[in-house]
């Protein structure tokens, strides 16, 4: 057991706000960073320090390894919250904190690392019995005889994937074998410039899966549970915009089945904390995609369905606290929506940054708001737009849907256009209201309006 008595948060905006409260329900104290940008952020109010970091560029503030270890030993801290975003997912980071002597509320940098590699984080799975999509199983090799091969023999459509990717980026898909030279050269030059590594591998394409993940548990005693899963098929160019849980018309044993498989795989690698495992789902069979090593935006999805408190679970994980719940404590309570709202144009999803004027927040049973907003706040311009996450929990789906729908009328935002009028059309869309729709509902439908 090791004691955590000062947490420092590596983050800002909601997220922020979010982990300084679970500080103070763990007992814990906690220091804030901020950038020059960042000097008026409602989390600074919440925590026992507050300190600038750097100015508004991420790579001087936020994302300076150095800088942020540094300012947590100065400050006492004995651990490091990272969020989501920022350094989350970075292992060497990780391994940062490790050498210095600090705790990371993360997994281990080595275990982090693995499931950085897609490739090397499909083969753990597939050791596990998490099931996979059809694949090169490791990084193609520069014979174009022998890509032609492996191409053939996964079959097409299929995609090519940078190992190290992320946002959706250094992907191509190929429909025959014409476009597979030119699609793996794309790909291998987007994933060098992207993220320094130029490594490669190719699965099959699916045409409408849905995005459904599986959060996870894990602490250093052994234990692991999973918290049921996350439908997150409403995208818009691979970002999330809503998010529920439980996902609808998929059974409850394959559920467990995939859950289970995902707690197994938790165990074979030593897995510690919160995690999320990846999958598409289509014709009633789940497919691995990746892991996320760190809390996810939609947690709170997950955390109105169970009554559970994931930060703070983090938190306590990270202390060397067995969970202080098992799989049996695990029992889904009705049905939660989340729409995350950013300042961006409702239809073309532009940012627009600026001073919010007046923000008052939906309330009521069932409604959860996690934002940084209050009257007066100037949205900098320098970040990720999302301002507030509204969550919406009802005894079942068209009743959380009733309960967003009216939060999304309650709500106001004055002084910065928001997407808030997109989330409330969606909630009228009869083909969300049915449910099940696949990743290309959005984009589908966007076309259609115009
Ligand atoms: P990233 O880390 O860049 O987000 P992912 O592996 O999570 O990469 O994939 C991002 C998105 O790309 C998925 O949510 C899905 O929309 C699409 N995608 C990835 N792999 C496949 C696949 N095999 N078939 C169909 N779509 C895929």
């Amino acid at each position: 057991m090791c004691d955590i008595r000062r947490v420092l948060i590596a983050n800002r905006g909601e997220i922020a706000l979010r982990i300084a409260r679970a500080c103070r329900v763990a007992g814990v104290e906690s220091v804030g960073i901020y950038s020059q940008a960042d000097a008026a952020s409602a989390h600074l109010l919440l925590v026992d320090q507050a300190v600038c970091i750097g100015p508004a560029a991420s790579a001087q503030s936020y994302l300076d390894i150095e800088r942020v270890i540094r300012v947590a030993i100065l400050t006492g801290a004995d651990a490091i919250h990272p969020g989501y975003g920022f350094l989350s997912e970075n292992a060497d980071f990780a391994a940062a904190v490790e050498q210095a002597g600090l705790v990371l509320i993360g997994p281990d940098a080595a275990v982090m690392r693995l499931m950085g590699d897609k490739i090397a984080a499909k083969q753990q799975m597939h050791r596990s019995g998490v099931p996979c999509l059809p694949g090169s199983d490791d990084a193609l090799p520069e014979d174009t005889q022998a890509i032609h091969a492996i191409a053939d023999n996964i079959g097409y459509p299929l995609i090519i994937k940078a190992a190290n990717g992320g946002g959706g980026r250094g992907m191509r898909v190929v429909h025959d074998r014409t476009g597979l030279e030119a699609a793996v050269v794309a790909a291998q030059e987007e994933a060098g410039r992207a993220f320094g590594k130029r490594t490669v591998y190719a699965e099959r394409y699916l045409q409408h899966p849905r995005h459904i993940e599986v959060q996870i548990l894990a602490d250093r005693a052994g234990n692991a549970v999973w918290l049921g899963m996350r439908d997150c098929s409403i995208q818009r160019r691979h970002q999330k915009l809503v998010e529920e849980s439980p996902p609808v018309g998929i059974s409850p044993e394959a559920m467990r089945n995939v859950g289970e498989r995902c707690v197994q795989a938790c165990l074979d690698m030593g897995y510690v904390g919160a995690g999320t495992f990846e999958f598409l789902y289509e014709d009633d069979t789940f497919s691995f995609i990746e892991m996320n090593t760190r809390v996810q935006v939609e947690h709170p999805v997950t955390e109105m369905v169970t009554g559970m408190d994931i930060v703070r679970e983090q938190i306590l994980i990270a202390m060397g606290r067995p969970l202080s719940m098992t799989q049996a404590d695990i029992n889904l309570r009705g049905h939660a929506i989340e729409c995350r709202i950013t300042a961006e144009d409702p239809d073309t999803f532009q940012p627009m940054p600026g001073r919010v004027e007046t923000w008052r927040p939906p309330g009521g049973p069932g409604i959860r708001v996690d934002t940084q907003l209050y009257d007066g706040y100037t949205i900098p311009p320098q970040y990720d737009s999302l301002i507030a996450k509204i969550i919406a929990h009802g005894r079942d789906r068209a009743d959380a849907m009733a309960c967003m729908r009216a939060a999304l009328e309650e709500m106001t935002i004055e002084g910065v256009a928001t997407t808030a009028a997109f989330h409330r059309r969606l909630m009228d869309d009869p083909a969300f209201r049915k449910g099940a729709v696949s990743i290309h509902h959005l984009e589908k439908s966007m076309k259609r309006d115009d």
